[in-house]
């Protein structure tokens, strides 16, 4: 680890993302990138990071269970930002095996063939696209889940081994949809049919009022699984 994180953290406090994403952005240009879920918070720090430098580099996964919605947010993007988004599928062989031992949707059986769907489709491609990086920044809020109610501004990733950034986290969502509104940001048109959280197609739900943010990701589990491994602290 090069920074120190606490101090970063105080540093930042009363800081703007935006000021926090320019002071990371020209340290470790090159060696930063947006790991973008394609979700409100993603759009609102692409939008963000792409006025600051436009050459850095935003990745997403492709997990081959995307919903049509989302292939054509992807399109938008590169469209209305003159960008190609960096995607990285699963490996093929690995998929296939999954497949023919636990069948297309598997991942509805155990927890343990969900998390391993999971490892397949999402971790092992997002650790191929993180292998190139000394930085992540991440779309993560406090307000998101219980899972996410400790997170901080700047972390260091120790299963990762890289510093972690979540700009957004104290944000609350009526600022994120200001955000996008004002900056007439692209977003999943699903956000406004009840989705929330749009993850795989086959493992997210619309939510009905009241419910939270997260309830229609694996809605079959117990909150405290209501990750796919990739944010593992
Ligand atoms: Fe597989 Fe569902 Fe995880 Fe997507 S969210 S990788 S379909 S278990």
């Amino acid at each position: 680890m090069h920074e120190d994180i606490d101090l970063l953290n105080s540093c930042f406090v009363d800081k703007s993302p935006e000021d926090l994403l320019t002071f990371f952005l020209k340290k470790y240009k090159g060696r930063i990138g947006l790991a973008s879920s394609l979700g409100l918070e993603d759009q609102v720090l692409t939008d963000m990071i792409l006025k600051i430098d436009s050459e850095t580099t935003i990745f997403s996964i492709d997990t081959g269970r995307l919903f049509p919605e989302t292939y054509l947010l992807i399109d938008n993007i590169n469209s209305v930002y003159n960008i190609k988004l960096d995607i990285y599928m699963p490996k093929s062989e690995d998929v296939e095996a999954y497949i023919k031992k636990n069948g297309v949707n598997g991942f509805y059986e155990s927890l343990d063939k969900r998390k391993e769907c999971c490892r397949i489709r999402k971790i092992e491609p997002l650790l191929r696209a993180l292998s190139a990086l000394d930085v992540w920044i991440c779309g993560l809020r406090r307000e998101q889940s219980v899972t996410r109610s400790n997170i901080r501004m700047v972390e260091w990733d120790e299963v990762n081994k890289l510093i972690k950034v979540n700009p957004l986290v104290n944000w609350k969502e009526q600022e994120i949809w200001s955000y996008i509104e004002i900056n007439q940001v692209p977003y999943n048109v699903l956000q406004k049919r009840g989705f929330p959280s749009v993850g795989c197609q086959p493992c997210t739900r619309a939510i009905k009022k009241g419910e939270d943010i997260r309830a229609g990701r694996w809605w079959w589990e117990s909150s405290e699984h209501k990750e796919c491994g990739l944010h593992k602290r």
